[in-house]
């Protein structure tokens, strides 16, 4: 902590311009600055949720952690007022839209996500147009608006399931990243399947090449890899060449990826995630080296929300998250057809 007159210096990041992505800073995340955010969450009956993404202090304070549905759960369920959701604004949003009658806050609302803006509502009705009859599969990681528009929510843990429940002689929009996308045309073999041709770049960045090559060095490492991932085919195909023992590639949600820590015989994992996730699963399972196949891949969105923005948000009860009623009930149905077809995992 740093200031003497006041222990828990009040954030300056108000007056910034929308486009400066720099951080809310200036706040050490001591014990002092734990009691205070717990004493602010406690005096307005708010519960913290952080995103498995997020930075390890702020993972560590939060009343729950996990990935971006389960949250959106949490946010329901709970008897809180208020939800202060550590994580990207499609997140805040969508856990909006499941308890519209509580106040959701999110540390600092220019946290965005580059997939969610892959696609736009006013594209998607476009694409709609050019379509008529086909059923539309979006990825929770989309606007509140653009699952307003959708027929169907999917998460990585169930999209191959959705586009299957989907009559094999309708045709399917499925957006917005397009890694998840040719992995479930993949799995389910759907020829009248057009995928939206969205990514990440978090995810984008995590190649083949670097894989093959942590896959080599370490011959006896199981593999991690998340669907939205670039290398998300490279490593089905390293399977299939034999040059990874099928057994050891697992495509995985990041919930996914909790589970199969706990039940891994493995020694050591290789993770093809943003590397937010390593800390929960050095938690889940202490003795497995956990390594990141690329260590750059992390999302400077996901870590605006820092000590400083936390603190900001108990104290000024910023940025609160709102979303049009109409919007949030044409929303609800996506996600509610979704979880109707079943084992809706987390998503990211
Ligand atoms: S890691 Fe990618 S998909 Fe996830 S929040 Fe960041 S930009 Fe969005």
């Amino acid at each position: 902590m740093t200031a003497e007159a006041n222990p828990v210096p009040a954030t300056s990041g108000t007056e910034r311009a929308e486009d400066d992505l720099t951080p809310y800073g200036g706040v050490v995340a001591d014990a002092a600055w734990r009691d205070e955010v717990l004493r602010l969450a406690e005096q307005h009956n708010a519960v913290i949720l952080a995103h498995n993404y997020q930075l390890p202090e702020i993972q560590e304070i939060a009343h729950h952690v996990g990935d971006s549905l389960g949250l959106s759960r949490i946010a329901a369920e709970c008897d809180a007022d208020t939800i202060v959701f550590c994580g990207v604004h499609f997140m805040a949003e969508t856990a909006k839209m499941l308890a519209p009658e509580k106040r959701v806050i999110i540390p600092d609302a220019r946290a965005g996500c580059s997939l969610a803006d892959s696609i736009t509502a006013a594209e998607l009705r476009e694409w709609k147009a050019e379509h008529p009859g086909a059923v539309v599969v979006s990825y929770v990681n989309t606007t509140a608006e653009v699952k307003a528009e959708t027929d169907i929510c999917c998460t990585s843990s169930n999209a191959v399931e959705v586009v299957e429940s989907i009559p094999a002689d309708r045709e399917v929009l499925f957006c917005p990243d397009q890694f998840l996308g040719a992995h479930v045309k993949r799995e389910t073999g759907r020829q009248n399947m057009h995928i939206w041709a969205g990514e990440c770049h978090v995810h984008a960045g995590i190649n083949g090449p670097e894989l093959a090559d942590q896959a080599a060095a370490n011959p006896d490492a199981d593999l991690f890899v998340h669907p939205e991932c670039g290398c998300a085919t490279s490593a089905l195909y390293l399977a299939g060449e034999g040059i990874v023992p099928e057994e050891r590639v697992r495509i995985l949600s990041t919930g996914g990826m909790l589970d199969a820590a706990r039940e891994t015989g493995a020694r050591s994992v290789l993770v093809a995630t943003e590397i937010g996730m390593l800390h929960q699963l050095r938690k889940a399972a202490p003795e497995i080296d956990f390594r990141a196949v690329n260590e750059r891949a992390s999302c400077r969105y996901m870590k605006m929300i820092t000590p400083a923005a936390l603190l900001r948000a108990l104290r000024e009860g910023a940025d609160e998250v709102h979303v049009d009623p109409e919007v949030a009930a044409r929303g609800r149905e996506s996600v509610r057809r979704m979880i109707a077809i079943g084992r809706p995992g987390g998503g990211e």
